[in-house]
């Protein structure tokens, strides 16, 4: 592919039309893919899968929230000069469908969701028939989303084959001892605990995978505010199982969550703030919770030490 790329590159420039620096890298001049994604846990997977051959920006930092994240002028440039978008698709980032659906030329957007059976995802009720988008809290879901990352870099720079494959099966090993250490730390909790409220909906997947039961304050999406019904509703809900802790996250206000705390208090039970969950966004970078792995231990480490606590 890319040899037919450089050979048509040179007809072109023989024939005085230049060539369109957006095709193909050019392995003869170092040039790196351009990558662009949306939010960190995708970033990641290209970081990894990528390697060397890719220059990987990701748009949506820590503590952005991609359920509202509307693009900037900038990020539309940015989204404009890549090679490759990889976002997540399930309408997780809504704001963007728009931009996204209107990308063509030599710009490819990818969902690393595409591909993935649709058996496998959930469609909780109150997402009225949509699939719920957060499967990266499922480990084992996840990696079909690096499996969808590795075979676009291949198909795209076929010259580098054999690296995006190895590269991936190093980070896929990664992931399966990570899901092996959240299912051990579960274990830790007896069954009647495992039970996490978090602000929002965000956790089916890890409840499906690991056994909990999940509550949510919001909706699967953060843009329905939670209303005085649903504070209502879940303060009872943790009142009367006796919840030790609730988990505010990290990419939604703790407003809500600290209403709930209160209103069960007026109901004479303590809930505790368990911690702050990495849940729709990443944390910084430079530190353990700005990877995939380093966020998915940092959650069920916190989740393990607030509900065993008591
Ligand atoms: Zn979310």
């Amino acid at each position: 592919m890319l040899r037919i790329y450089i050979s048509l590159c040179l007809i072109a420039i023989l024939a005085g039309s230049g060539c369109d620096p957006k095709g193909q890298p050019d392995a003869a001049t170092g040039d790196k893919l351009r990558v662009v994604t949306t939010i960190g846990m995708i970033t990641d997977i290209v970081k990894n899968v990528g390697g060397e051959h890719v220059e990987v920006t990701g748009m949506m930092g820590p503590g952005v929230d991609p359920h509202l994240y509307k693009p900037t002028p900038k990020d539309v440039q940015l989204l404009r000069s890549a090679q490759i978008i990889f976002y997540n698709g399930l309408h997780l980032e809504s704001k963007m469908s728009d931009i996204l659906a209107k990308m063509s030329g030599d710009t490819v957007a990818v969902a690393v969701t595409d591909d993935i059976d649709r058996s496998l995802l959930l469609t909780p009720p109150e997402y009225e028939g949509l699939y719920d988008p957060h499967l990266w809290f499922d480990v084992k879901l996840w990696t079909k989303a690096v499996g969808k990352v590795r075979d676009t870099l291949r198909e795209f720079d076929a010259d580098n084959t054999v690296l995006y494959q190895s590269n991936a099966e190093r980070y896929l090993a990664k992931l399966t001892e990570l899901d092996a250490y959240v299912k051990a730390q579960v274990a830790r909790v007896p069954s009647q605990q495992r039970v996490l409220v978090t602000a929002h909906d965000a956790f089916n997947y890890f409840g499906k995978a690991y056994g909990f039961q999940v509550r949510g304050l919001q909706g699967i999406s953060t843009a329905t505010e939670a209303g005085i019904a649903d504070v209502q509703e879940l303060t009872t809900f943790i009142a009367e199982r006796r919840i030790p802790a609730i988990f505010v996250e990290s990419s939604v206000s703790s407003r809500s969550l600290e209403a709930v705390k209160a209103a069960v208090r007026s109901k004479g039970f303590n809930v505790e703030i368990g911690g702050e969950l990495f849940s729709d966004a990443m944390g910084a970078d430079g530190t353990p919770e700005g990877t995939y792995i380093g966020m998915v231990r940092h959650n069920i480490d916190t989740i393990v030490q607030a509900l065993i606590r008591k």
